[in-house]
């Protein structure tokens, strides 16, 4: 397979890319390997000031464009990401390091969500309240404004999409900021923004220092609306500069997922998901399932047939057709893992599998840690990559006091072929999304988002359109 990494990377502002000219540069690294692939040009003050300029124009404009109209666009760019498909799942594997059957899903998932939210905004209705005779009284929706869109590495052309494309559908202009480390995915799908139809000042893309351009925009009386995912230090940072505007936010922030294994659940497909589940995307998901509680009786099969299983995962570069597992996205994830791994394990925990980085490239083995002992960094701080956590539980009361007990709340799992115990747990879980005797909890037409400090408000479904609309009480008498 050929890869042709771009060279000639840059920004989106007014309609125009941008490069060179003297801005800072950030190198773009294939984490498989190490190596440089670009150097990426980093937006400039005057950039951003240009962006903001153009994103009101952009909302002026596009807030008035017929809902069908904007929908037959949204429609148009989900064609082409899907024509483009192939092309852009080698861009994002070279950069990111996923297996290159999962950046296919990716990017597939993109044109889902331009295809979603084209025809949700259709049903965006408001109300009609009963009055007197002669009176009326209407609840609009109407476009929220201009708006900052943050989002991460570890999806990054399926989490920039689900702000881009319901900022679109809701009639917002949108400033988005994908992460540096891997740009050429995100422009790419960028690209079939533009040759959809959607105008310039009205879909802008930045990159930059996170933390100026995050400042810079959020600052700016233009920008109505922010939105993030990412970590929860970072996301609490952002809410508290959009605090100073009265800024509207949704923070999709961090996980620590619990599953909660029964002893009355089919244990070999519990086994079987969860093994799959935890090492895709290397664990650096932020509903990845890690800290398994598994009922005593079932406990010594459940570990020792997902430790096999682990052991099997064929790790490599993502463009291998047989690696399952590619490397971490980058420098930092290895010596993360690492000093949680080596903490559990000076603090009695079992290793099963893995505990090692790889000799190039950012590389972490596929790891089993039994008998975490509670003491251990790990069972409280999210590992955000290839590790998983058993400890053995007794009783239902148990199970879910260890689940509720972190300060995230954004997805939990239970095995159980007991109705009323899945009835019970779901209601007992604390957290936005419950997956039961499955992972698969992110869907365009679902809300997903979390509770506690994983955050507030949704993506997907109508939750995530009404979060770019404002409403507006009219009154006539
Ligand atoms: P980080 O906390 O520095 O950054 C997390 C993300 O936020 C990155 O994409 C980064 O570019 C962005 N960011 C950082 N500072 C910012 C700022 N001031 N303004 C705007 N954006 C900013 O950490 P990291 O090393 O990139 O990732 C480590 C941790 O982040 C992980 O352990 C995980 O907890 C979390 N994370 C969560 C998700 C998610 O999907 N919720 C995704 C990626 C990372």
């Amino acid at each position: 397979m050929t890869s042709t990494y771009p060279t000639n990377l840059g920004i989106y502002v007014g309609g125009n890319w941008r490069s060179g000219e003297g801005r800072d540069s950030h190198k773009v690294i294939n984490p498989a390997t190490g190596d440089v692939l670009a150097e990426l040009p980093l937006a400039t003050a005057a950039d951003l000031d240009e962006a903001l300029e153009a994103t009101a124009k952009g909302f002026a404009y596009w807030r008035s464009v017929d809902v069908n109209e904007r929908a037959g666009i949204l429609h148009k760019v989900a064609d082409l990401i899907r024509e483009r498909a192939e092309t852009i799942a080698v861009l994002l594997t070279t950069e990111q390091g996923k297996p290159l059957a999962e950046a296919r899903t990716e990017v597939l998932s993109c044109a889902a969500q331009f295809d979603y939210f084209a025809e949700e905004a259709k049903r965006s209705y408001g109300r009609v309240l009963v009055r007197p005779t002669g009176q009326r009284a209407l609840v609009l929706k109407q476009p929220v404004g201009p708006v900052a869109a943050f989002s991460p590495w570890n999806f990054p052309v399926n989490l920039m999409c689900k702000k881009m494309a319901a900022a679109l559908a809701a009639g917002c202009s949108i400033i988005a900021k994908p992460p540096e480390e891997t740009p050429a995915s995100t422009s790419a799908i960028m690209q079939c923004v533009i040759d959809g139809g959607v105008p310039g000042n009205v879909a802008q893309l930045v990159y930059g220092v996170p933390d100026l351009v995050s400042r810079h925009l959020i600052a700016s009386p233009i920008i109505r609306k922010v939105s993030f995912t990412g970590s929860v230090p970072v996301g609490k940072h952002l809410l508290k500069l959009a605090a100073d505007g009265v800024k509207r936010t949704t923070m999709e922030l961090g996980g620590h997922a619990p599953v909660i294994i029964f002893d009355d659940c089919d244990l070999d497909k519990a086994i079987a998901l969860s093994a799959t589940t935890k090492f895709r995307n290397a664990g650096q998901v932020c509903i990845s399932p890690t800290r398994f509680y598994v009922q005593e009786n079932v406990y010594d099969r459940f570990v020792a047939g997902f430790a096999e299983r682990a052991k099997q995962v064929r790790v490599g570069n993502g463009l291998d057709a047989d690696t399952v597992m590619g490397p971490l996205a980058n420098d930092r994830r290895p010596s993360a893992i690492e000093a949680l791994v080596d903490d559990a394990t000076a603090k009695g925990a079992k290793l099963l599998s893995g505990g090692a980085r790889g000799n190039k490239g950012y590389f972490y083995q596929p790891t089993v840690l039994a008998d975490v002992p509670m003491s251990a960094d790990v069972m409280d701080n999210e590992p955000f990559g290839p590790v998983a956590l058993m400890r053995p539980f007794k009783t239902f009361g148990e199970a879910v006091e260890q689940a509720n007990r972190l300060p995230f709340g954004l997805a939990a799992y239970a095995f159980t072929e007991n109705a009323r115990q899945a009835n019970l747990v779901v209601d007992a879980l604390d957290t936005g999304m419950v997956g039961l005797n499955s992972f698969a909890i992110s869907m365009p037409d679902a809300p997903f988002g979390g509770v506690k400090e994983s955050g507030f408000g949704s993506e997907g479904g109508p939750e995530g359109l009404d979060s770019y609309y404002v409403t507006k009480a009219v009154h006539q008498y």
